[in-house]
């Protein structure tokens, strides 16, 4: 496909404030769309160049681009710079400054390739080259064009394209249905490559998707586990079953294939650089290919117990890996695994997993593995999460026995059980920020007074507003997010929205934070759950975390969570 005909929908989409109108014009895009370009096609929709785990940067700065667009299309650099900040686009800049009616002839795959050349230059004197490859691409195409490359490179795209609506578009732009989007979503989960299960769909067809299995070095998309309040009520869900210590640290899910260990984080980001020891562990393991999952903590080996969370996390911001793993070694805790050797585990049932894990792990010191207990009895689950929560861990995670590894699901396989679920609604709520209102009083100055949070509803790919949340920020947080969302705040509602409320800027949906309520209530303002007119709304809800960038949009809680979390509200307080 032409790069300027996939502009042409990129417009297309960029004015649609409906998630049907977004449906079919995917759907438009992937039925034109060729084996050689569906891929890359997929990633510019994501704006990414691909998926996280692969680590590639672009390291293009706003001074890089101004040059660039000066240079190409022979505008005063201060006449661009003037004009990106009174536009605070610098696409919409390089769009009026193309004075090229002629329309390019570049293809998808060749504006892409010449955007990920981009992504290779390094060191020194990389500046001006990148300025002058980004140069003779600017001069190649026309305005449209050059307005979305300049979005995309800035990673300010703002499609708002969900994955779900993706793969069912690919669903229907090649079977004429939807359907086929359950077994797209299967490959999905097996490789969390979006891009690359289109290409082996284009390639393959249905066939090819109905065959895909998992692979080492293709993180699969972590299982995650649902939750119910009591042990009873999961003994009546599980009947008997496996009963795993929650550890609370970093997710890591370790691939080996022969010498070479990457570890994916929960949102998939490759984290191996993070955890040294950990590598040099597992490098020294028999099997040849592993997958396997668990949580990495810090250990303090002298008393033999583990640090906080706020300590494992401080990795994180730290420079010096090296020394930090000397002084504060991680441990972790393995609690599933996919993969050994030739033997594709994931469809195994959970005991079986289970087996392998206790036939080839060692308790050693960095590599470790949790314990668990198998009962179908309520009061035996209660002593062992007393026991759990006592030595200081975070709860349990009930396990289905006969369930395979369900990635990317979050389903009844996996129950958490957590200190915190005895007090009502004390559990927090991930939520997404679709927006905000400009605040009075003390806050006109921050220009923010609240935001509007949404939850994701599975159903249909869309964001149901759930609350307002005015509290719980610094005044240093508050003029953060107003910088953070002004920057993705878009002219209209975006299509995945679904709302009453209409805030002073609409955003697109992008961070998630964590807020904690005092009560789940029915509300007529909120989209979230509405059926007949009432929907679910969140009470005095406060900010309990800033940004988290540790969880992607899809992954805040869901309508169908906040449903259950107010039914046993409910039970509770009858109780
Ligand atoms: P989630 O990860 O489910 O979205 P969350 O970030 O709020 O939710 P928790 O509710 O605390 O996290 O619990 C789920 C997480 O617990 C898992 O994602 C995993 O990282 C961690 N975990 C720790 N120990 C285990 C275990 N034994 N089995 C499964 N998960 C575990």
């Amino acid at each position: 496909m032409q790069f300027r005909v996939l502009s042409e929908y990129f417009l297309k989409l960029e004015s649609t404030t409906k998630r049907l109108e977004m449906f079919d014009i995917l759907s438009e895009v992937f039925s034109k769309a060729e084996k050689s370009d569906v891929a890359k096609t997929v990633y510019l929709m994501q704006e990414e160049l691909l998926p996280p785990f692969f680590n590639v940067q672009l390291g293009i700065a706003d001074r890089m681009v101004e040059k660039a667009i000066s240079d190409a299309y022979g505008v005063e650099l201060a006449e661009i710079k003037s004009n990106n900040k009174s536009m605070g686009d610098l696409g919409e800049v390089a769009e009026n400054s193309n004075k090229n009616p002629r329309k390019s002839n570049l293809s998808v795959t060749g504006v892409y390739d010449k955007i990920f050349e981009l992504s290779k230059m390094s060191g020194a004197g990389s500046v001006e080259t990148k300025i002058a490859a980004l140069v003779r691409l600017l001069k190649e195409v026309s305005p449209l064009e050059a307005k979305y490359i300049i979005r995309f490179i800035m990673g300010k795209l703002r499609l708002g394209v969900g994955e779900a609506t993706i793969m069912e578009a690919l669903s229907k732009a090649k079977t004429g249905g939807r359907e086929f989007k359950s077994e797209l979503e299967r490959a999905f989960n097996l490789c969390s490559d979006l891009g690359y299960v289109a290409e082996v769909f284009y390639e393959k067809g249905e066939a090819g998707i109905r065959k895909f299995e998992i692979e080492v070095m293709r993180p699969v998309r972590p299982a995650l586990a649902e939750r119910l309040p009591s042990a009873e009520e999961i003994i009546a869900k599980l009947g008997k079953c496996a009963v795993d210590q929650k550890f609370d640290g970093f997710r890591a899910q370790v691939h080996k294939n022969g010498d070479e260990v990457k570890v994916f984080s929960r949102n998939l980001e490759d984290i191996t650089h993070f955890m040294p020891e950990i590598v040099t562990a597992v490098k020294k393991l028999k099997y040849k290919k592993m997958i396997f999952d668990g949580e990495a903590l810090t250990y303090d080996e002298d008393t033999n117990t583990l640090y906080p969370f706020q300590i494992t996390i401080q990795r994180k911001r730290k420079h010096n890996i090296e020394a930090v793993s000397e002084n504060y070694p991680l441990r972790l805790f393995i609690f599933d695994i996919m993969l050994l050797d030739e033997r594709k585990l994931i469809n195994e049932p959970y005991i079986r997993r289970r087996e392998k894990i206790d036939e080839i792990f060692k308790n050693e010191s960095t590599i470790s593995k949790s314990k668990i207990i198998i009962t179908d009895d309520a009061k035996e689950l209660t002593r062992f999460f007393e026991e759990t929560i006592g030595s200081g861990l975070e709860g349990v995670v009930a396990k289905k026995l006969d369930a395979p590894y369900s990635a990317g699901a979050r389903n009844f396989d996996w129950i958490k059980i957590k200190r915190s679920y005895k007090s009502q609604l004390s559990d927090t709520i991930d939520i997404v920020i679709l927006g905000y209102f400009k605040g009075r009083g003390a806050r006109a100055d921050f220009g923010i007074g609240a935001i509007l949070g949404g939850i994701y509803d599975k159903k249909n790919d869309t964001f149901k507003t759930i609350t307002k949340v005015g509290s719980g920020f610094s005044e240093e947080q508050f003029k953060e997010l107003r910088k953070m969302l002004d920057d993705i705040k878009t002219a209209n509602k975006p299509a995945r929205i679904e709302s009453i409320m209409i805030p002073d800027v609409w955003v697109t949906p992008k961070y998630v934070i964590t807020v904690k309520a005092d009560e789940i209530t029915r509300s007529p303002t909120h989209t979230c759950g509405m059926e007949n007119g009432v929907g679910y709304a969140l009470r005095f809800p406060r900010a309990t975390s800033f940004i988290r960038t540790d969880k992607r949009v899809e992954d805040v809680n869901t309508v169908k969570d906040i449903i259950e979390m107010f039914k046993d509200q409910k039970k509770i307080k009858l109780g």
